[in-house]
């Protein structure tokens, strides 16, 4: 009987996995993946964190524990070289290198294997997983789950099966650079950074590239100091307690605290701009107001958009789209046999300590650290909040204080 098994091992199952590692709690996660990997298609040279290094995967928790991303740095002697460094925002790479470092040294961790099916029995959970090399499938016993499964790529049915979604950049690139014309849709952090790496890319000199967005500016990323209280633990709670619709309306209004550019990657695009010769500045093309209503294929790619003010319609022939449209929870079907309450349709209720809640009365809980922005808000995908939801996991699972929460975290006062 295990106290907590986690489905996926992402940064925030990994997290769990690295703070539960010094209790007596029994643990086991599992993945699909063959290794631990972080938005391969994402790992763009030069591409930033948002986020701190100090939110790396325990310091928040526990700043003594071995797996913090200092240690990490002293156990491959760059330690005094990011001393010199003096910055707090790190390269993804190595983000993502750090990452791999821990996931090499817990030993609950489980790769190629693939969570198919959860059952309650009454006082546990039996969790049925399946090796995805041999098929051979084993059912363990828990008391708790943490449903860790991410996110999955979005791209609306009308866009044509050949569009790239910018999780797979990285393996297409070389082939994008064949094409004579790159059109890039969307207009967040990931497409921002597709168009700076084609526009910084040894390319031939003919190559056109398009950046399509549907809105009129490209916002930046909130990093204003008091506006980043909203990715914290005291905001989290207090929005949790809000009314759902006063949940629903908060969500849409902090879309650019989320979906915004930073400001660094749209200072650099703005400088590769100004560089450009007048020639090379009409083979690159930044078209703002443009909502994608399709994009078809016949020996190119064909993309039908409406202006959004203009309400026109337009048309752009292309070898290659890139679509940066976001993602969706992953959701794996088997939940929908655990009796999960639903606020609005795909949207769990999911409390304070992260347990998702059900319509059925449990002592053993079913927990979450996907899905949950409508539950708790802008912070839910980011890295630094998910220690301290990690924190109140464990002390949830544990039924005693593992890990001390900090409180009255920030200067604003939100109730
Ligand atoms: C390019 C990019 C950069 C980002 N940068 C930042 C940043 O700088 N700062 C920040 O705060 N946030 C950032 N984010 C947002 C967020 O931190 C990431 O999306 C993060 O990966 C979310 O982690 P996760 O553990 O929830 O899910 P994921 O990383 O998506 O991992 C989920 C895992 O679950 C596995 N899985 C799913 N279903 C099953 C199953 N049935 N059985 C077994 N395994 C399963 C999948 O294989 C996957 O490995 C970024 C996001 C992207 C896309």
């Amino acid at each position: 009987m295990y106290d907590l098994i986690g489905v996926g091992i992402g940064p925030m199952n990994l997290g769990l996995s690295a703070l539960a590692h010094p209790t007596p709690l029994r643990t086991l996660f599992f993945d699909e993946s063959e290794q631990f990997s972080w938005h391969p298609g994402m790992m763009i040279k030069d591409s930033m964190m948002q986020t701190s290094f100090i939110s790396d995967l325990v310091t928040l928790a526990d700043p003594t524990s071995p797996f913090t991303y200092l240690n990490y740095l002293r156990s491959i002697n760059r330690l005094h070289t990011f001393y010199f460094y003096e910055k707090l925002l790190i390269s993804r790479q190595e983000y993502n290198a750090y990452l791999k470092w821990v996931s090499t040294q817990l030993d609950d961790l489980h790769f190629s294997t693939r969570v198919i099916d959860i059952q309650d029995t009454g006082d546990s959970y039996e969790v049925l997983v399946e090796e995805v090399a041999t098929g051979k499938r084993t059912t363990y016993e828990t008391r708790n789950v943490v449903l860790g499964t991410g996110s999955k790529p979005s791209i609306p049915e009308s866009f044509d099966k050949g569009v790239i979604h910018n999780t797979q950049y990285v393996m297409e690139k070389e082939s994008i650079l064949q094409q004579d014309k790159v059109s890039i849709v969307g207009s967040g952090q990931s497409a921002a950074e597709i168009f700076l790496d084609l526009l910084t890319s040894d390319r031939k000199e003919t190559f056109e590239l398009e950046w399509i967005s549907r809105s009129t500016i490209f916002e930046t990323l909130e990093t204003g100091k008091l506006g980043e209280e909203i990715f914290s633990p005291s905001y989290v709670r207090y929005f949790n307690s809000l009314p759902l619709a006063v949940r629903q309306e908060a969500v849409s209004k902090f879309a650019r605290s989320q979906n915004g550019i930073s400001p660094e990657t749209l200072q650099a695009i703005y400088e590769h701009l100004y560089d450009l010769s007048n020639e090379e500045q009409n083979r690159v093309k930044i078209r703002a107001n443009l909502e994608v209503d399709q994009i078809s294929y016949d020996s190119d790619f064909t993309i039908t958009m409406r202006h959004t003010e203009l309400n026109d319609q337009r048309t752009s022939t292309t070898g290659a789209v890139v679509a940066a449209t976001g993602f969706v929870p992953s959701l794996p079907r088997f939940i929908n046999r655990l009796d999960i309450a639903f606020e609005e349709e795909q949207a769990w209720k999911v409390d304070a300590n992260y347990r998702i809640s059900r319509t059925v009365s449990a002592n053993h809980h079913l927990y979450a650290t996907t899905n949950l922005e409508l539950s708790h808000g802008p912070a839910a995908d980011n890295l630094g909040m998910s220690v301290s939801r990690n924190q109140l996991i464990l002390n949830d699972v544990a039924g005693k204080e593992l890990y001390p929460v900090e409180q009255h975290a920030t200067f604003t006062t939100f109730d």
